[in-house]
């Protein structure tokens, strides 16, 4: 392998918008027979939209407004849906004192007035609420929840669809000769079974943290494993794989620390274009 036709390589992804951070991964990349994809903000769009509010102890509106406030201070792909939908209640959102987003599970707010909220997965809300109830969820789409105190304020129904690029790049893919595709996602099974139906993936991992994202990728052969992900939650998986790319986007900064390669472009079909240009660098360099 020559240095020079890894530069080549590097520059024509580079003109792809993917960010090569280091030659050899193109080598690595060349020779993947694996590949586990995360699904919110990589196989989805990431831009989802709030469809639907299911109101409990709080009205939709107020659910609606408590969420927001707390997302403020989130990076998960679904605060900025959340709070657009809120800007369009044009009422000023809670003060709040203080916000940690906590793992992966969501965002914990307390507010100025001592009021504390909780946004994000069923069991991080159950928690504290002891209980919830799940809305049924049409193909696509995905809930986040709203706790206030330790009750259930409401849940937010979102529609976050899968990219229009990611099923032909799965089955691009696997006629690249890569045997294995899997799903690795932080979101409950009904979704993430929907989502991977329509991409073409039928090993789906849900309700992975990002120890488990690590252990199922580590796991998967034959080896050399690609990780594409997105999120701060795809941070060890992406440093754990053989090779990792990381979307670029809203909260990606940690993902893309972590990752060997970048899409700077919202097009995950880059995906497949650097495993083309991967195998004609390697063939180039040997
Ligand atoms: P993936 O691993 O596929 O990227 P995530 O774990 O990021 O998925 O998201 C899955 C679920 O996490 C969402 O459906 C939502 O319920 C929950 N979630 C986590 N953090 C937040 C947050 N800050 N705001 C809203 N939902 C969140
Ligand atoms: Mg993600």
């Amino acid at each position: 392998a020559t240095p020079v036709a890894f530069m080549g390589g590097m520059s024509s992804a580079a003109k792809l918008n993917v960010i090569i951070k280091d030659g050899g991964a193109l080598e690595v990349l060349a020779r993947v027979r694996s590949a586990a994809f995360d699904k919110t903000g990589t196989l989805t769009q990431g831009k989802a939209d709030v469809v639907n509010i299911v109101p409990a102890a709080r009205s939709a509106r107020e659910t609606l407004q408590l969420a927001a406030a707390a997302e403020q201070f989130s990076v998960h792909v679904f605060a900025e849906p959340i709070i657009a939908a809120a800007r369009v209640q044009k009422r000023e959102l809670p003060q709040v004192a203080h916000a940690d987003e906590v793992a992966t599970n969501g965002v914990h707010a307390v507010f100025s007035d001592g009021t504390q909220v909780r946004v994000g997965k069923p069991a991080f809300i159950e928690e504290v609420t002891g209980h919830i109830t799940r809305p049924a969820l049409a193909a696509g789409e995905t809930a986040v929840y709203v706790a206030v105190g330790n009750e259930l304020a409401g849940v937010i129904v979102l529609s976050d669809p899968l990219r229009p690029q990611a099923a032909d790049t799965v089955a691009r893919l696997r006629a690249a000769g890569v045997e294995e595709i899997a799903m690795v996602t932080g979101d409950v099974a009904p979704t993430a079974e929907s989502i991977a139906h329509e991409a073409g993936i039928t090993t789906v991992h849900a309700e992975t943290t990002p120890q488990t994202k690590v252990e199922l990728v580590q796991a998967m052969r034959p080896r050399p494993v690609l990780m594409v992900g997105d999120g701060i939650n795809d941070a060890p998986v992406l440093a754990a794989a053989n090779v990792g790319i990381a979307m670029a986007g809203r909260g990606a900064t940690v993902a893309s620390e972590s990752a060997s390669a970048v899409i700077t472009a919202d097009d995950i079909s880059r995906v497949a274009d650097v495993m083309y240009v991967s195998r004609r660098t390697v063939t180039i360099a040997l």
